[in-house]
C-alpha cells in the first residue's frame, strides 16, 4: 500500500502492555499484575464485550501511568516509532489532555510534552512519517470548564503540532447536543474539529455534530440507517472515520458483514479506515485493511479510493496533501 494513513487513533488505547509495565516501574506504581500477558488481556476487550461503556473501561491502566511529562514524552515517542515501523506515512493521534491532570500537570503542560515528543520524533524520522495531534474534549457531567480549557490549549498549539479538536467518551450516556457551547467556542477561535458521533448513538447524533460545524465524523457508522444523511454526507464530501474492529467490539454493528463499507463507497461517501485503539482491539492499520479485504473482497480501485479518501480527509493544507499523495513529505525544519 502506497499510503498508510490513520486519522482516528487514540494514544491511551494504543499504549502497549510492555510500555505500561516500564512506565509503572519508573514511577513506582503498582499494577494489578506483573505478567505482560495478563496486562495485555486487561488492556484489550474480550469477544463478549457488551458495549462502548465496557470498552472504555480498558483505558484506566494507561491513564494511571500517563500523568507526568516524562511518561507522556515516552508514550508519544514509542507510539510514533511503532507507527513508523508499521509503515504509516501519516497519522493523527488523539488524546484528552484533561485525563492527564490527576497529579501536577495542567492541560497546557500535557500538550506541551506531547508536542515536544512529536517534534523530536519527526525530526529523527526525516519525513518517513508525518503526524499531528487532535485534542479530545470529553463527554461527561460538570466538565464544561475542563473542555473549554482544552479549546484554549488547542488554540495555543494549533499549527504547531495540534491540528484539531474532538469530542470523545460515552456517546450513549451523554448526547452530542449537550456539548454545543464547546464547539461554538472552537468555531469562534477558528479551530477545526471532528466529533465522535453515530457510534453508540443513532443518526441524529451525526446530524447534531454536523449542525455544530464538525469537519469530520468519528465513526459515523450509524448513518447507514438514514438515507437522507447518506445523501448529505456524499454531497458535502464529509469524511467518516470508520473503525471496523472497534465497531464490532462495542457492538456498534451486529456482525462483520453488516459493516456498511461497501454501501458507503458505492454512494461516494468519503469513508476512511482507521484503528481507533490498537491495544484495546489488538489491531494495526494493516490488519484492519486485511480484515476488510477478506470480509468484503475490496477491489484494487476501492483500496486505492480508501487511501485517497484519507488524504482528502486529513487535517492538512492542500500543499501538504499533495506531498502526501506524491509520498514526498519533507522532514520538519
Ligand atoms: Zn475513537
Amino acid at each position: 500500500m502506497e499510503n498508510m494513513i490513520d486519522l482516528h487513533l487514540h494514544l491511551d488505547g494504543s499504549l502497549t502492555a510492555e510500555e505500561i509495565f516500564i512506565l509503572a516501574k519508573q514511577q513506582h506504581l503498582t499494577l494489578p499484575s506483573q505478567s505482560i500477558d495478563e496486562l495485555a488481556s486487561m488492556l484489550s476487550v474480550s469477544s463478549n464485550c457488551q458495549d462502548l461503556n465496557e470498552y472504555l473501561q480498558t483505558f484506566e491502566l494507561p491513564l494511571l501511568v500517563l500523568q507526568t511529562k516524562e511518561a507522556l514524552t515516552f508514550a508519544f515517542s514509542h507510539l510514533l516509532a511503532r507507527l513508523k515501523n508499521q509503515g504509516l506515512s501519516y497519522v493523527e493521534i488523539r488524546f484528552a489532555p484533561q485525563l492527564h491532570t490527576r497529579q501536577k500537570l495542567s492541560q497546557y503542560d500535557v500538550v506541551e510534552s506531547a508536542v515536544y515528543a512529536l517534534h523530536q520524533s519527526l525530526l529523527q524520522y526525516q519525513g518517513e512519517i508525518h503526524a499531528q495531534l487532535i485534542l479530545c474534549c470529553m463527554r461527561g457531567e460538570n466538565n464544561l470548564k475542563q473542555n473549554l480549557e482544552t479549546v484554549e490549549v488547542a488554540k495555543a498549539f494549533l499549527g504547531q503540532g495540534v491540528c484539531a479538536l474532538d469530542l470523545a467518551g460515552a456517546e450513549g450516556l451523554y448526547k452530542t447536543a449537550l456539548f454545543k457551547p464547546i464547539f461554538e467556542r472552537a468555531a469562534a477561535e477558528g479551530i477545526p474539529y471532528t466529533i465522535h458521533a453515530g457510534e453508540a448513538d443513532g443518526p441524529e447524533s451525526i446530524w447534531e455534530a454536523i449542525s455544530m460545524g464538525a469537519s469530520r465524523i468519528g465513526h459515523g457508522v450509524q448513518s447507514i440507517k438514514d438515507e437522507k444523511l447518506m445523501d448529505y454526507l456524499a454531497e458535502k464530501q464529509m469524511p467518516l472515520e470508520l473503525c471496523f474492529s472497534s465497531n464490532l467490539q462495542t457492538r456498534a454493528i451486529a456482525s462483520a458483514k453488516q459493516f456498511p463499507l461497501q454501501t458507503f463507497l458505492k454512494r461516494g461517501i468519503l469513508a476512511t479506515i482507521n484503528t481507533d485503539n490498537m491495544t484495546v482491539s489488538r489491531t494495526t492499520l494493516k490488519h484492519e485493511y486485511n480484515l476488510l479485504q477478506q470480509t468484503f473482497l475490496l477491489s484494487p480501485e476501492q483500496n486505492h479510493q480508501l487511501q485517497l479518501n484519507a488524504i482528502k480527509a486529513a487535517f492538512l493544507t492542500s500543499v501538504e496533501k499533495d506531498m502526501l499523495l506524491k509520498n514526498s513529505f519533507c522532514p520538519p525544519s
